[in-house]
């Protein structure tokens, strides 16, 4: 491929190889196919993207994405799930793997392992707890990953989840030490949601 010396490809090469799995090769072939297709390829993707920037939202209870002028799905009564994960691409991997229907929390991020735990940083846990106390919940299952920061920020919710009736789960140890939900493969995610136990609070 010969090289490009326009300025506004070179920067458009730039971006999209800064996408997952793309290296600057499929990067500039990527944005060849946009050229040689500008009114089929780029202008909807250039309207497509301004309404993404401009309309999709971080829900702030349960941290999904949503349309800024519509209800995001958490406000839905009928549900009797949680699943709480770490960020978005936990969620997808769940969902793709089509081991569980119910309602996902996204966090966000997990706590630090030693730091003061009061400080929340900005995680979505205490919209977590309201949610559960004013809906219909039977439970929650805590799908953070199995390392240190996972463990803690588990424990965590499970403690500020204490006064409330609701049955707390865990995923089941299946999942690698230190090991991320989103690099599991369907059937690991599988037995550990299958097997996953209660957590008992001390
Ligand atoms: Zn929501």
């Amino acid at each position: 491929m010969t090289d490009i010396k326009v300025k506004e490809i070179e920067d458009l090469i730039k971006i999209i190889s800064k996408l997952p799995g793309l290296g600057s090769k499929s990067a500039k072939r990527i944005v060849l196919k946009l050229i040689n297709n500008r009114e089929e390829l780029i202008k909807p993707l250039t309207n497509t993207l301004a309404q993404v920037y401009k309309n999709v939202v971080r829900c702030k209870i349960c941290g999904n994405l949503k349309s800024a002028n519509s209800n995001c799905i958490c406000s839905s009564k009928k549900y009797d799930q949680i699943c709480v994960v770490e960020n978005l691409a936990d969620m997808f991997v769940i969902e793709s793997a089509g081991i569980y229907k119910g309602h996902y929390h996204i966090l966000g991020g997990t706590l630090p392992s030693f730091e003061n735990k009061s400080t929340e940083n900005g995680l979505l846990i205490e919209s977590l707890v309201n949610r559960v106390k004013k809906s219909s919940i039977k439970e929650v299952i805590l799908a953070t990953s199995a390392s240190i920061e996972g463990e803690t920020t588990s424990h965590y919710i499970a403690d500020s989840l204490k006064d409330t009736n609701v049955k707390i789960t865990r995923l089941a140890k299946g999942v690698p030490v230190g090991g991320e939900i989103e690099f599991l493969d369907d059937g690991t995610l599988y037995s550990a949601f299958k097997n996953r136990s209660s957590v008992v609070n001390d």
